[in-house]
Order: structure tokens, then C-alpha cells, then sequence
């Protein structure tokens, strides 16, 4: 890996970050606050939240099996997402590479932040190479975007082409790992001891069922997290997300049952899917969703539509013509959708 002083803009590696209050204290024996302008009434949200969300990391620790240093946490993934821009990305010098078809969110945040995103197809099975990739990189790649189980495709990408880009590839390699509490394949975040150059991303909004609070987690080596750290906001998280996700983290078992009843659900939909005349292939899937071709996808969509089901429609997106993109939702909802196939 080149050194990361050499891959991180200047300005943010001189930069000297916001000191907050609380970030100048944060001992625990104190009992009066005068610090930080707040308003000493209407406990308990008159405080301003932990900047570094302390107690939070410590229970994610333990259910992600990654050491507390090598842990953020953002207002979403996406903020995940777009600080790597911010942090190693010159605009209009610097490039990023990613798979395509893919997850939006990347390709937006290289657009807001004034760098060139590079795509590589992937081919008929939605799979890539290692060597396709990183032809497609040069010495102004600072970022290699993948995201397995793939959004919108399904599929886990091939897990020994993953690991030849993360050690081969000087530069970042960022995995979305989004779904991977949905995958049968051995995740990457495992392997986050052996590369410094890798950042794992995680978020509350799936398997957790938490999109509304907005819960975003990246996990990468200590020195990665300390620039994360030093360019975010000072409160990124607020007090309500971070007691919710507590609440949820208290009772892990939970999201397994859930886990565990979407992939039955998944099944059960995919199989179903298959014998529909209106579909014509159903794509291998990992997550809690899938792909599927239709013989008209814009035609279905809009007959869904018009009777309160909303799909995903990916007919523009490439290599997804005339697909239409699945969540796994309760059963009853998946017959309602089923239902409605059958008599199209
Ligand atoms: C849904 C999704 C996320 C989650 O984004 P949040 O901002 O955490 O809600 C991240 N990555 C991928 C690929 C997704 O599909």
C-alpha cells in the first residue's frame, strides 16, 4: 500500500480538526457542565451527544467482532460514502473505480465532489476481475469502489477476485458490505486485520431494520478512522439515533429471526418468480432482495404501481434491461405481489 500520508489530500492531512466541548472533556467523574452554551433544562436531549458515540462503538464491537479504533459511525452509510472523497480525493486530479452496475450513492458523491469515476461492466453473471479492474486504474486512483452482495444485481462478487484487488491495489479498496448479514459467503470485514488499505461498510438500515435513524458504520485500520474522524462533522450521530440503536443492539437475536424468516421468504418468492409467465430468468441472490427479468418491465411496473405494489424498476440501468429490482417484504405483502403477477 503507498503510504498514507502520501494518499490523503494535503489540506486534511494538516488540517486541524473542530475541537468540541466535549471532545476537550470527556472525563466521567464530572457533575456540572458549563461548557458548551447549553441549556441546563428539558434533560435528557439538552446535551450535546458523544462526538466519538463511545458507548455505541462498544456494543457494535462486540457484535462485529472489529476493535472500537476501527470503527465510524455516520449519519448513513452515505456519509460513509462521501468522506473517503473528502478525504483522499483532489478534486479534478484524482479518479475512483468501481464495478458497474452498482450502488448510485457512489458515483453521486464523486460527482458532488468534482472526481472522475471510472466504471468497469461487469459481465453476463454480474461478476468482475481483479486484473479488469485494476487496468482500469492509474497513478491519480485513489479509490476502488465494490459492492458485494451487489445492489442492485444480488449476487456476492467472487471472493477470491475481491481479496486480489484489495492486495494488489495501492490505493483504497472500500467493500459495501450492506447486505452481508443476508450472504451465505464469508464476509470481508473478517479480513480487515490483514489490509490496511480496506474500509468495510455496514449500515443499520437493512438486517437491522433501522433506516429511519440513519446509522451508517465503516470499519477500517485505526489511522483510516482517525481521517474519517478528523473531517466529519462534530456531532455526526445524534442522541436519538444513537439510544435507538443501543435499544436494538440490546437484543441482536432479533435481527437473526428476522434474517432467518427473509431468506425463507426469499426463496420461497424467488421459486414462485421463476414459474411466472410474465418472468423470464430470476438472478442468483445474497441479499434480501433480487433481480428479475421481465418480458416488459416498464409495463409490470406501471400495472404494480396502479395497484399500490411499488417495485424497483432497473430497465435503464445496464445490464438490467427489463428488470425489475425485489425486496423480500412479510409474507402476505409477497402474495399481494405474487397475486397481481399472475393475473397480468
Ligand atoms: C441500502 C444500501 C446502503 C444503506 O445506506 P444507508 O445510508 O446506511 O441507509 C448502503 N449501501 C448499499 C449498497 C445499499 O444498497
Amino acid at each position: 500500500m503507498t503510504p498514507l500520508q502520501q494518499l490523503v489530500r494535503p489540506n486534511i492531512w494538516s488540517l486541524a480538526p473542530y475541537s468540541s466541548a466535549r471532545d476537550e472533556y470527556s472525563g466521567k467523574e464530572a457533575r456540572v457542565f458549563l461548557d458548551a452554551n447549553e441549556n441546563p433544562y428539558n434533560s435528557p436531549y439538552n446535551r450535546y451527544p458523544d462526538p466519538l458515540q463511545r458507548e455505541l462503538k462498544q456494543q457494535i464491537s462486540r457484535i462485529k467482532g472489529v476493535p472500537e479504533n476501527m470503527i465510524f459511525l455516520g449519519n448513513g452509510s452515505d456519509e460513509a460514502i462521501d468522506l473517503p472523497y473528502r478525504v483522499f480525493c483532489e478534486p479534478g486530479i484524482d479518479n475512483v473505480v468501481a464495478i458497474e452496475p452498482t450502488y448510485g450513492m457512489y458515483h453521486v458523491c464523486a460527482d458532488i465532489n468534482n472526481v472522475e469515476y471510472r466504471t468497469v461492466l461487469l459481465d453476463d453473471h454480474y461478476q468482475f476481475t481483479a486484473a479488469q479492474l485494476l487496468a482500469a486504474t492509474d497513478k491519480h486512483t485513489k479509490l476502488i469502489w465494490l459492492c458485494s452482495p451487489n445492489n442492485p444485481t444480488g449476487n456476492s462478487l467472487n471472493r477470491e477476485e475481491l481479496i486480489k484487488v484489495v492486495e494488489r491495489f495501492q490505493g483504497i479498496v472500500i467493500i459495501d458490505e450492506a447486505y452481508g448479514d443476508f450472504s451465505s459467503q464469508k464476509l470481508m470485514r473478517a479480513e480487515l486485520g490483514k489490509y490496511p488499505n480496506l474500509i468495510v461498510l455496514n449500515t443499520f438500515s437493512k438486517a437491522w431494520g433501522l433506516a429511519a435513524i440513519r446509522l451508517g458504520m465503516a470499519f477500517a485500520s485505526p489511522d483510516i478512522i482517525a481521517l474519517y474522524n478528523k473531517v466529519k462533522y462534530p456531532y455526526n450521530v445524534n442522541e436519538l439515533t444513537q439510544k435507538q440503536a443501543l435499544e436494538a443492539l440490546r437484543d441482536p437475536f432479533e435481527v437473526d429471526k428476522w434474517v432467518k424468516m427473509l431468506l425463507v421468504e426469499r426463496s420461497r418468492l424467488m421459486q414462485a418468480f421463476a414459474l411466472l409467465p410474465v418472468c423470464q430468468q430470476v438472478f442468483p441472490s445474497d441479499a434480501n432482495f433480487f433481480l428479475a427479468r421481465m418480458t416488459d418491465a416498464q409495463r409490470i411496473y406501471d400495472y404494480l404501481v396502479d395497484r399500490g405494489i411499488i417495485v424497483r424498476n432497473r430497465t435503464r440501468v445496464q445490464l438490467c434491461g427489463n428488470c425489475l429490482r425485489i425486496t423480500v417484504g412479510m409474507k402476505g405483502e409477497n402474495n399481494e405481489l405474487l397475486a397481481a403477477l399472475r393475473s397480468y
